[in-house]
């Protein structure tokens, strides 16, 4: 499955629960991307700039380092939660090729209101999370990420859970819609 969601909507916190209960792998981008920047990849320094602008890095890459992720012995086993990805249509288009027919069940929207996770951005105050990062990374959810939401809808896929409230009443909305799928 997929979840989407505003930067800041609180999916990494929901995607442990969501391993806990169903088992199976998170993959969040971001975290990979994280990942190599620390690691001082000649991948991780070049995302690390685009990250830090709030700029997306450029599709192929993307679309590389998730085709070769989904393909490792856990996500095969256990399935897998994207977290991060995709984030544009020929990310989702890239997505649909490498798991084939049928290969996706759901994507869930985490809902939260742009003012919502704008402070709660503020708050965390990740490396970056500037406020010049957080404003052009929900600029571009809108422009490049929201219209996957019409994408997953056309196949039938897409559920909306409400993301404002307590972790555990957001966790519940979650389970009533996966489920029922599992
Ligand atoms: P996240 O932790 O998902 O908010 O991602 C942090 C940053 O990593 C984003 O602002 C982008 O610069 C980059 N990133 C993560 N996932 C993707 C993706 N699927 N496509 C392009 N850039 C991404």
């Amino acid at each position: 499955m997929v979840i989407l969601g505003r930067q800041g909507s609180g999916k990494g916190t929901q995607c442990a629960h969501l391993v806990g209960q169903y088992g199976c792998v998170h993959v969040s981008t971001g975290d990979m991307l994280r990942a190599a920047r620390e690691e001082g990849t000649e991948l991780g320094i070049a995302a690390g700039e685009l990250m830090d602008a709030g700029e997306l890095v450029p599709d192929d890459i993307m679309n590389g380092i998730v085709a070769e992720r989904l393909q490792k012995d856990d996500v095969l086993s256990r399935g897998v939660l994207l977290d991060g990805f995709p984030r544009t249509p020929d990310q989702a288009e890239a997505l649909e090729a490498m798991l084939g027919d049928g290969g996706l069940t759901l994507a869930v929207n985490l809902d939260v209101a742009v003012e919502v996770v704008t402070s709660r951005m503020v708050e965390r105050g990740r490396a970056d999370d500037t406020p010049e990062g957080i404003a052009r990374r929900l600029e571009l959810y809108e422009a490049q990420t929201a219209p996957l939401l019409e994408w997953f809808g056309d196949r039938g896929i897409l559920e909306v859970v409400d993301g404002v409230g307590e972790e555990d009443d957001v966790f519940s909305r979650l389970r009533s819609v996966i489920d029922p799928l599992v």
